[in-house]
């Protein structure tokens, strides 16, 4: 009787330690910048700036982050950047994050996203690391459009290679996720809808957001998912799919034959902050509890400071609390974040 009273009161204990943002929404999904560096200088997301300063830190203090985080109930961190596989050291980093266990006892969902261009002599070896699944951005499936996007000339080949290493090691499903921005790329709606088809991948648009180095955002440059569902029925009957989970972002579709996958990631014109079981920590350490947050919190500063880990757990908790319960893209009186896209980690 004892062991069941214990482990009813552990369970309840386990409970009550995670983390509950002041919304009623469970936190269990983090995701790491591991450095702000990048190889591509996409023209929505970077200035083309070359020397900026940049921000890293030793891998051993994520992997600590990481660490107390899920001890509070992180069941999914997801890597990235800048250009995650810049960083040196991002296998080990894997490594030892495949080896912690969620509260429920089980090894963290471990994903990544990239542009790519390292990925096709990278996938392995991430997949030996435990890296589970990958995304990676394409905004064309024309070499020329994705050079002007990239502003890397030769990247579309290098990119197209890397997807297809990902899915020979086994990372899949392989996500494609695409930036819709008016101007630049809505035609390529339909060409990747047949890049899904013909590739096996799961290709997601994304409404472009006000996150920008250059401030490029205008209502009018957002490609709404309406539109980008008429394209893709201009092409075949589309059907909507279930979706995966309650906090998935995107809405699911497949066409009239069931092959091929699209989602829609529609922040703009349709939030889902309502379900947001996210938290970011910045390649520099500081706590982001919104992509449109005004501040960090320096956890980072809390460890520089010598502080255990319980003192970071009440550092993050205290930052939870202050979680905001939605974003103002589009209202009067927006306020651009404190960050660009590139800084924070998409
Ligand atoms: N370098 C990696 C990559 O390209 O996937 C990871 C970092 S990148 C900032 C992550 C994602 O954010 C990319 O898919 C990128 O297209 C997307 N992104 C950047 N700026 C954005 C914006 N203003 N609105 C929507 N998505 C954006």
């Amino acid at each position: 009787m004892a062991t069941v009273l214990d482990s009813i009161q552990r369970a309840a204990a386990g409970k009550a330690e995670r983390l509950i943002d002041p919304h009623g929404r469970a936190i269990a999904d983090l995701r790491i910048s591991v450095t702000d560096r990048c190889n591509y200088k996409c023209v929505y997301c970077r200035t083309g700036n070359e020397g900026a300063a940049y921000a890293e830190l030793p891998i051993e203090d994520y992997l600590r982050m990481a660490r107390v985080f899920v001890g509070l109930g992180i069941e999914k961190i997801r890597l990235t950047g800048g250009e995650p596989l810049l960083r040196r050291g991002l296998t080990d980093l894997l490594r030892q994050l495949s080896r912690l266990r969620t509260l429920d006892g089980s090894a963290p969902d471990l994903a990544l996203t990239t542009n790519g261009h390292l990925l096709e002599e990278m996938a392995e070896s991430l997949r030996d690391a435990g890296l589970s699944r990958i995304t990676v951005s394409m905004d064309a499936v024309d070499a020329e459009r994705f050079a002007r996007i990239t502003r890397v000339p030769g990247s579309y080949e290098r990119v197209l290679k890397g997807v297809r290493a990902a899915k020979r090691a086994g990372l899949a499903p392989v996500k494609v996720n695409c930036v819709l921005l008016r101007g630049f790329n809505e035609d390529q709606i339909v060409p990747f809808a047949r890049f899904s088809r013909e590739e096996g991948v799961i290709v997601r648009f994304i409404e472009f957001m006000p996150l920008g180095e250059d401030r490029l955002w205008t209502p009018e440059s957002v490609v709404p998912l309406r539109e980008i569902e008429e394209a893709l029925r201009s092409f075949r009957p589309i059907v909507r799919m279930a979706p995966n989970a309650a906090s998935e972002t995107a809405v699911r579709y497949t066409f009239d034959d069931g092959v091929g996958e699209i989602g829609i990631i529609a922040p703009v014109t349709q939030a889902f902050c309502g379900h947001c079981s996210r938290v970011r920590l910045t390649s520099d350490g500081k706590i982001r509890t919104c992509l449109f947050s005004q501040s960090d919190h320096d956890l980072y500063g809390v460890m520089q400071r010598g502080g255990s880990d319980e003192e970071m757990v009440r550092f993050i908790r205290r930052t939870i609390e202050q979680k905001e319960a939605r974003h103002h893209i589009g209202e009067p009186g927006f306020l651009k974040p404190s960050r660009s896209m590139v800084h924070i980690g998409g």
